[in-house]
């Protein structure tokens, strides 16, 4: 059983002051396979005061050094990068190559993508040829309280932590409570990599507990939290008591829209986007709506798809889907998969219970709904687990209304050949993002949602703006 009960705070692993012991549960056996200490308030005073006490120095040095620091950091992750995708695996759930490959990867791709776009940053720059003594200052908006979920835990740490680092911010990091050890790993690559002490704090607890506590904390300046959307309302109402900025990354409900002259691939491509990470990710195309002429005939390749997809556990290679995350979900899960029964709402594929041959482990039969009409609650409501819901559609403007009328807005998909209907559609939709025809977002490319899905954006230069204030100077003498 791995032990990690200690916190790194200003530039040291510590022990907690208030320490309780945590269990954290492998999904795929339901057995404990490490424990760690959750903190508490006197924590988390340590490591603000510790961010605090760095945050003037560390926002005055040369952006130039801090992106050194993340190049280090980077060889560093680089180097260790299959310790970071077993780590995943283990406590999360998701299958060990993919682990390795998309979970692990996700976080040197992010950190890759901010040293370039930080390269290019005009943190200091004119105002325009009309006010030829007006300076606009980008600079830091200092402490900073990061709090990251289990799902893509080292995507969420490394689109925070290192986008605040080379914006000048001094932070610490609340990692969930169901997978800590990813990022008491990423906390050892700091250390290594060599950042100041003080600059990147981390300290481990619950939402109620150290969650609680820095979100409300007179010295931490900013939140910046990806999660549900219900501990975004929590945070918000806790944070607005000392008007902090707070970022949100939330939930969604992506509709995925496919007509009848969608590629030969797209359906499959759908579902597998769908089912990816046991329906984890908060941009998962959870609604397919589908154009109705072909209707019948994508229920069922969709029904063959999911019904090919292999569940197995996470310690075994291979491109299986894994368990989710824990108990709770699991029975989330379950309760709604009922209820879209009991809603009317046809099975395809999967169903209740557990895949055959599974008897324990928190695994989810890969499951697909038909008939679905979008005011069920399948088709509503966050499922967070690899449960997808097909409703026809009659006219693209019936779509589109459909797609929108949610209360989320993350993440919206386009399966069509009509290019000019493609890009049409794009701009209709209430999403901060849409992929059209499978095409993933380029590097650097902003991500985050708009209407209860958060607001801000992450990744690449969008990032980095996230964690700056904009000051504005009139009367600068050139030198
Ligand atoms: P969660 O909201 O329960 O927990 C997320 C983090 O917030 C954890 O670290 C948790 O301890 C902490 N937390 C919980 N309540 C808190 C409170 N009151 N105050 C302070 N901190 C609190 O979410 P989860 O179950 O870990 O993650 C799944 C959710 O995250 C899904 O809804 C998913 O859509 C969302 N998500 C969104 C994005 C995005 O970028 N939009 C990305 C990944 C996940």
């Amino acid at each position: 059983m791995i032990e990690k009960r200690q916190f790194y705070i200003n530039g040291a692993w510590v022990n907690p002051i208030e320490g309780k012991d945590h269990n954290v549960i492998d999904p795929s056996t339901e057995e404990a396979c490490a424990v760690i200490s959750m903190g508490g308030a006197a924590d988390v005073d340590a490591a603000v005061a510790a961010a605090k006490a760095a945050f003037p120095a560390w926002m005055n040095t040369p952006v130039e050094e801090r992106i050194a620091l993340v190049e280090t950091f980077l060889e560093i992750y680089q180097r260790r990068s299959d310790e970071m995708g077993a780590a995943i695996s283990l406590e999360m759930g998701a299958p060990i190559d993919m682990a390795k490959a998309s979970q692990a990867g996700a976080g040197s791709y992010h950190a890759a993508n901010f040293i370039k776009a930080a390269k290019n940053f005009d943190f200091f720059k004119p105002l325009g040829a009309h006010a030829p003594n007006d300076r606009i200052a980008m600079e830091a908006v200092g402490v900073c309280a990061l709090i990251t979920p289990w799902n893509w835990p080292m995507n969420q740490v490394v689109l925070k932590v290192i986008a605040a680092a080379i914006a000048g911010c001094t932070m610490v990091l609340k990692p969930s409570e169901e997978s800590p050890l990813n990022a008491m790993l990423f906390a050892e690559f700091m250390d290594e990599a060599g950042f100041p002490a003080g600059v990147f704090n981390l300290v481990n607890g619950d939402g109620v507990g150290v969650g609680t506590a820095l979100t409300g904390h007179k010295d931490v300046d900013m939140v910046s939290f990806t999660g549900s959307t219900r501990a975004g309302i929590a945070i918000s109402q806790n944070a607005a008591l000392t008007l902090k900025r707070v970022h949100l990354e939330l939930g969604g409900k992506g509709a995925n829209l496919l007509f009848a002259d969608a590629d030969e691939k797209a359906v499959k491509r759908s579902v597998r986007r769908m089912m990816e990470n046991s329906g984890q990710s908060c941009n998962a195309p959870s609604r397919m709506m589908v154009e109705r002429s072909i209707y019948d005939r994508v229920v069922d390749e969709a029904a063959e798809v999911a019904g090919s997809i292999k569940v197995a556990s996470a310690h075994e290679a291979g491109n299986h889907i894994g368990p989710v995350v824990n108990e709770a979900q699991w029975n989330k899960i379950q309760g709604l998969i009922q209820q879209g029964i009991d809603e009317g709402a046809r099975v395809v594929a999967g169903g209740l219970g557990r895949p055959e041959g599974l008897n324990k482990g928190f695994f989810v039969r890969p499951t697909i709904f038909a008939d679905v009409t979008n005011d069920m609650t399948i088709a509503q409501e966050e499922i967070f687990g690899p449960v997808m819901a097909i409703i026809p559609f009659d006219t693209e403007e019936g779509a589109v209304e459909m797609a929108n009328d949610t209360v989320y807005g993350l993440t919206n998909y386009i399966q069509t050949q009509d290019g000019e209907r493609a890009n049409r559609i794009s701009r209709q939709l209430r999403s901060g993002m849409v992929e059209i025809n499978g095409k993933s977002r380029g590097a650097g490319a902003p991500f985050g949602g708009m209407k209860q899905s958060g607001n801000g954006r992450e990744g690449g230069s969008w990032g980095i703006e996230d964690f700056l204030e904009v000051k504005s100077i009139a009367g600068w003498t050139e030198a």
